[in-house]
């Protein structure tokens, strides 16, 4: 879930005084152009040095090279990774502190339930939030985009709901002007479209769900809004939004694939290759019991000093790799397809679409398994799953604000606690699923254009 603007702002204006930025910018760049073995040093020597300091710092890997008499130098390459237990969401779902190797307070804290409904928590160090967003500036360098790219930013920003009649907000220092998702409305469009074009774009960055919405919009006006790059990330794109995409915004779709544990990365190259950053962490593809042709995601990241994890289990799928090398040259390995988060758009009471739904339920910590439901236009059902340090009250009461604050007042919610959620025929756990009719439609004018595309969108 997207930090508050206050600390967005904060984020940006520790990035971008740190002195350690303009190193890691340039250690990143030289590892795109290094070639297979100098990688494979660079992450040996991180995994040593973490693992060193893991032994040391973490109470549970202090705990766990105690009990397993293991000697933190004997990990040494990436072979030896195998010594060292796989780590999943439980871990990080009941005792993220356990993982803590630096004071809390030095540290951002967030929490997600990402694709399947189980909210954890996790810790990021400034420095580690800085190389993030230095592997994403590189990846931008790679379609030609500057550094401090002006850009719209569609997404969870909650601002609007505080400041009724301005949905949106130029973020202080940091080139982007964010736009409420729940706000893309016919009503609200005038202004928003008045002051996107006022700030004059270069890129437009969010969840595709959104950046579909407002490409529907710009499109049944006969719009269009020229960038030089579309960036995406967290939900998979359909085929149909890319093309509607593409006709209203031009520009190439970046996208890039993370998690809010922030242990494996990859992202787009030029020529389309979706690539493993192996320089922000250690990926290993694990075969999936039942699935022959997927693999699970583990990452080790090797950036976040305060937090170290080591073979966390995403629970993010891929599909096979594309054989051969990438056109682009680089010797990253590439991913196969990821089977991403895929969510239905909600509508709200008023009729307003409700992108990536889920968001309520994200931050919510306390419950091992949640779900939200739409049943009809306006009427949802959030289901919970009673966890460590449960407490039904404070969770019912951070939903409904949550709600109020996302989707706006005037919804019908009823908040139930039951023994497990419902799974799916796929036997998934969604985080978020319309029930009975209601799911939203695409409008008509976009559903002739765009007829070829359209098949794909029940999934
Ligand atoms: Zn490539």
């Amino acid at each position: 879930m997207a930090p508050p603007k206050k600390l967005v702002a904060a984020q940006h204006r520790v990035r971008r005084m740190h002195p350690l930025a303009v190193s890691m910018s340039a250690e990143l760049r030289r590892l795109a152009a290094a070639d297979p073995d100098e990688i494979r040093a660079f992450q040996e020597r991180r995994l040593r040095w973490m693992t060193r300091w893991a032994a040391t710092a973490s109470p549970f890997y202090r705990q766990w090279f105690r009990r397993h008499k293991v000697d933190p130098r004997a990990i040494r390459t990436l072979d030896d990774l195998r010594l060292l237990p796989v780590l999943d969401r439980d871990h990080l779902v009941s005792r993220p502190e356990m993982f803590r190797a630096y004071p809390a307070r030095t540290m951002w804290q967030a929490h997600s339930s990402g694709t399947s409904g189980r909210p954890v928590t996790v810790y990021r160090t400034p420095g580690s939030s800085i190389y993030e967003m230095c592997a994403l500036e590189r990846q931008w360098s790679w379609y030609g985009l500057p550094r401090g790219l002006r850009r719209i930013t569609l997404g969870s920003s909650d601002f609007a709901a505080d400041r009724p009649g301005h949905p949106t907000e130029i973020v202080p220092g940091a080139s982007q002007l964010l736009v409420s998702s729940y706000r893309l409305t016919p009503d609200d469009l005038p202004a928003i479209l008045r002051d996107i074009r006022a700030f004059e774009p270069e890129a437009i960055d969010g969840w595709p769900s959104s950046i579909s919405v407002l490409a529907e919009l710009l499109y049944e006006r006969g719009q269009r809004l020229p960038v030089r790059a579309v960036l995406t990330s967290s939900e998979s794109i359909r085929s149909a939004q890319r093309a509607l995409i593409q006709e209203v915004f031009r520009g190439p779709i970046v996208d890039h694939y993370g998690q809010t544990e922030r242990v494996a990365m990859a992202g787009t190259c030029e020529t389309g290759t979706m690539h493993i950053f192996p320089d922000y962490g250690i990926v290993e593809l694990e075969p999936v019991p039942g699935l022959p042709d997927r693999w699970e995601i583990v990452g080790t990241p090797l950036h976040n000093w305060g937090f170290p994890l080591f073979r966390y289990r995403t629970g993010d799928l891929v599909g096979p790799a594309p054989a051969g090398e990438c056109a682009c040259g680089r010797s990253f390995p590439a991913l196969g397809e990821l089977d991403g988060r895929v969510e239905d758009v909600f509508t709200a009471a008023d009729g307003r679409p409700l992108p990536l739904p889920s968001i309520v339920i994200d931050d919510v910590t306390g419950v091992r398994e949640a779900q939200i439901a739409q049943l009809a236009p306006g009427r949802f059902e959030i289901r919970m799953v009673p966890g460590a340090d449960f407490d039904a009250e404070r969770a019912e009461q951070q939903y409904m604000r949550n709600v109020d604050r996302w989707f706006g007042p005037g919804q019908d919610v009823r908040v139930v606690t039951l023994g497990a959620v419902p799974r799916s025929s796929s036997g998934k756990l969604k985080a978020a699923v319309v029930e009975g009719s209601g799911a939203r439609s695409v409008p008509e004018v976009v559903t002739a254009a765009f007829a070829g595309y359209l098949s794909d969108r029940e999934d």
